[in-house]
């Protein structure tokens, strides 16, 4: 049983009070100050860490973990662990946190919730994905070691870091994962081997038995699917610049880049006629096609709602099969580029269309440029121009009556 809040020493009363008004300084100086050890619990059996994690406080919960707190540690009554409160708090960076910190995803509550489960049932999407999609590292230290016969590993050890936050990427989106491997230059330059590697991961994730995890096993051969297509690209470009003739090769390495580039613009190019994009489209429901394990359920649920009348844009279908269904998806904030959520920068001139940063608007920019003049015009036209203006009258002409009454 936990101990009444009498118990506590004024230093621990101190901390849970702190933590509950979210004071990083002060707490900050209070444990700077003092050697305590993070183990103590409220009257609900809390610790400090379950209350931070609560309150969805990164800073306080990196400033514990760092003194000693045990992220698993669980007196509650309720069994709620540290990543149950974390779920809760709709913090998807503090869930992260927890698990790369060892938080065990399988914890039950005393309902038999787990933290997944618990962010479901509140609608905290993000913090599912983010548990859903999280691969303990120690999943890719098989990689970077050689096995068997082998003299060298699959995966060099310097991209272990990269390669796992690749494949940890909640948007599936083919033009952010494109955009992430671009980030990464030194995934794109060995792509054959990360592409080998995701194909040795998706059948390890088919072949464990009881734990066998068909979404995993279907994110991985995702993933693949888009490095091949990048691969391809750059082999094309090759050939093309080979039958030119072209001399140096210093004007290859740029060029590498740029191949990147022209595929993200080929996902993103749309018919004239419905809008939609056509290469994109062709290159998912191929990919969904080419995932080998046909019976597993996740195949025929794709297969199915794609071939169904009037379907879904393959690349939701994808989405919801790795990060499930969301409840209501708020299409106002999405980046027309990769489909980022709380996209919140917008087009300047029209202000129609939404973006994550810059870089998104430049490479939508060849597809936008016409739309943007025609939107434009239609919301930037003297009338709500106008209305703008008589509301700011009014609002000030308000705010000076107030000052007169008075
Ligand atoms: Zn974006
Ligand atoms: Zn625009």
């Amino acid at each position: 049983m936990a101990p009444g809040n009498e118990s506590l020493t004024d230093l621990q009363k101190d901390i849970f009070t702190k933590i509950s008004k979210n004071e990083v300084c002060e707490l900050k100086t209070l444990l700077a100050l003092n050697k305590v050890k993070m183990d103590f619990v409220d009257e609900n059996g809390m610790s400090p860490l379950q209350h931070a994690c609560y309150k969805g406080n990164v800073e306080i919960v990196q400033m514990l973990l760092d003194q000693g707190a045990d992220v698993n540690a669980c007196q509650h009554e309720h069994a709620y662990t540290a990543l149950h409160f974390a779920a809760l708090s709709g913090n998807a960076d503090l869930c992260h946190l927890l698990m790369s910190h060892g938080a065990r995803l399988t914890a039950m509550n005393s309902v038999g919730r787990t933290a997944a489960q618990m962010a479901a049932f509140v609608g905290n999407h993000n913090c599912v994905a983010t548990i859903n999609n999280f691969i303990p590292k120690a999943d890719i230290d098989f990689y970077i070691k050689p096995q068997g016969l082998l003299m060298e590993p699959m995966l060099p050890s310097h991209l272990a870091d990269y390669f796992h936050k690749f494949i940890m990427q909640v948007n599936v989106n083919p033009v952010r994962v494109t955009i992430n491997l671009q980030k990464f230059p030194a995934l794109l330059e060995n792509a054959t081997k990360v592409q080998k590697v995701l194909e040795s991961m998706r059948y390890r994730e088919m072949t464990r038995g009881a734990e066998t995890n068909e979404v995993m096993a279907f994110k991985y051969h995702y993933l693949s699917c888009v490095v091949v297509e990048v691969l391809k690209c750059q082999r094309r470009q090759e050939a093309m610049k080979a039958e030119k003739n072209e001399k140096s090769n210093e004007e290859s390495e740029e060029k590498k880049s740029d191949t990147v580039e022209l595929l993200i613009r080929r996902f993103l190019k749309c018919s004239k006629n419905d809008g939609l994009p056509e290469y994109q489209e062709a290159f998912l429901r191929e990919s969904v096609r080419e995932f080998p394990f046909r019976e597993s359920t996740i195949f025929r649920q794709m297969v199915a709602t794609l071939a169904s009348r009037d379907p879904p844009s393959a690349v939701s279908v994808i989405s919801a099969a790795i990060n499930g269904q969301r409840g209501f998806s708020d299409n106002t904030q999405i980046c027309v580029t990769c489909g980022e959520d709380k996209a919140i920068k917008k087009c300047s001139k029209c202000k129609a269309v939404q973006y994550c940063d810059r870089e998104c608007q430049r490479l939508h920019w060849f597809m936008h440029k016409k739309a943007c003049a025609r939107l434009g015009q239609s919301s930037n036209n003297g009338k709500s121009v106008d209305v703008d203006k008589e509301q700011i009258t009014n609002i000030v002409g308000s705010k000076l009556q107030n000052l007169a009454v008075k």
